[in-house]
């Protein structure tokens, strides 16, 4: 029997051990906090990511480390990997923990950005805008997710405001992009280097949290192999091991690299149902060394994600092919809590779902985008 310890013990470690108990996996959960959900379904040690004793504690009990959370410092990433192997591996989540070293990243692989600069003071700041122009968005190059740490300015007059808002953290500026849509590639890549995509996801977002995915992504036929190449060659820069996802953005024939995440991602969970093997499974599979399993789409999936807190779960258990997920946390406002996943054989029925549950769940909004890109795809 072996063990995958997991520094970070939210929903994605949750839903990793999930899928791993079937492979006779065991999982042991780090988190500083008494109530993150990953412990409802396995053991957690509950330590701080400084806590150097309780981590050795940690490394002496697992077969392998790894994240559901970017934000783990380098240094404890790092010295783990002296006690246990890690994936992925240090660098990999030091690079994506860093907004401009993730972009120049991007750029070294021939992935283009939107115009970006680094600003470290409140007069780097004022140069960039008058470079880069108005709209843009100041973020913070570290510790900044679901639209966290992020200050949209929409004029010369905002640049105070920007660098009071974001507290003079070290940051980047970046041109606003006016994009015709957001996909990203969730993919894998194995110990021995075996690379998988999942099918491109097309993902839209609600005050910078992602509130829906549709997989397939429609209309992709030419932008999906650019979009894989992309992503294999970002990991194989990285020598990364895992599952991992890319977000772009899309304006006409041309893909900017937004950000990457270091681990399975929100735009991934409709895998779970909507293919063999889920991003979660794939994960955990290519960490200990497993064959990586099917990532192909069984039939359109749509992800409908519950922020701040869950609707009624019946209509939704009531359709068929509609899977429910609770992620067992407490309401919070801006706080993922749980997903549903609508599976289907074709995308007219898709739509009908969606309209069903946009309406009786009063969603309307949050499905409407979907259905109107899914009604766009069948012409
Ligand atoms: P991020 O945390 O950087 O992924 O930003 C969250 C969301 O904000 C993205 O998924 C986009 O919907 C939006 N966003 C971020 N950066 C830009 C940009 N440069 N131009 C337009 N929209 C953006």
């Amino acid at each position: 029997m072996s063990t995958i310890g997991i520094l970070g013990g939210g929903q994605l470690a949750r839903m990793l051990a999930l899928a791993g108990a079937p492979l006779g996996l065991r999982f042991l959960v780090v988190d500083s906090s008494s109530d993150a959900c990953a412990a409802q379904v396995a053991p957690l040690l509950r330590a701080d990511w400084r806590d150097f004793d309780a981590l050795a504690d940690f490394a002496r009990r697992i077969d392998v480390a790894t994240f559901d959370f970017e934000n783990v410092p380098a240094e404890t990433a790092q010295w783990l990997t002296e006690r246990v192997r890690v994936f992925p591996n240090p660098r990999a989540l030091a690079i994506a923990q860093d907004r401009y070293a993730e972009k120049t990243l991007f750029r070294k692989i021939g992935l283009d950005t939107p115009a970006f600069a680094v600003i470290d003071s409140r007069d780097d700041l004022q140069r960039a805008l008058d470079e880069i122009g108005a709209p843009a968005i100041l973020k913070t190059r570290r510790l900044g997710y679901d639209g966290k740490g992020q200050f949209r300015l929409r004029s010369r007059d905002d640049v105070d405001a920007a660098w009071q808002a974001l507290g003079g953290a070290p940051s980047i500026l970046e041109a606003f992009v006016p994009f015709d849509r957001e996909l990203s590639v969730v993919a894998v890549r194995a110990r021995d280097g075996e690379f998988r995509t999942y099918p491109l996801t097309q993902n839209w977002h609600a005050d910078g949290i992602l509130a829906a995915s549709l997989a397939p992504a429609p209309a992709s036929e030419v932008l999906a192999p650019l979009a894989f190449a992309h992503a294999r060659r970002i990991a194989e820069e990285l020598d990364y091991v895992g599952t991992f996802a890319l977000e772009l953005f899309v304006k006409g024939n041309q893909l900017l690299g937004n950000e990457m995440a270091p681990r399975v991602h929100n735009s991934g969970h409709w895998t779970i149902e909507g293919t063999p093997c889920s991003q979660f499974e794939n994960h955990v599979r290519a960490v200990f060394g497993l064959p990586l399993g099917d990532a192909t789409a069984l039939g359109p999936s749509v992800m409908l994600n519950w922020i701040g807190q869950l609707p009624d779960a019946r209509p939704i258990l009531a359709e068929p092919r509609a899977h429910w997920h609770d992620y067992g946390k407490s309401p919070r406002a801006g706080r993922k809590v749980g997903h549903a996943t609508l599976c289907a054989d074709s995308n007219e029925e898709m739509i009908e779902r969606l309209l069903r549950v946009g309406q009786v769940l009063d969603r309307q909004a949050q499905v409407a985008p979907v259905v109107a890109a899914l009604r766009a795809a069948l012409g």
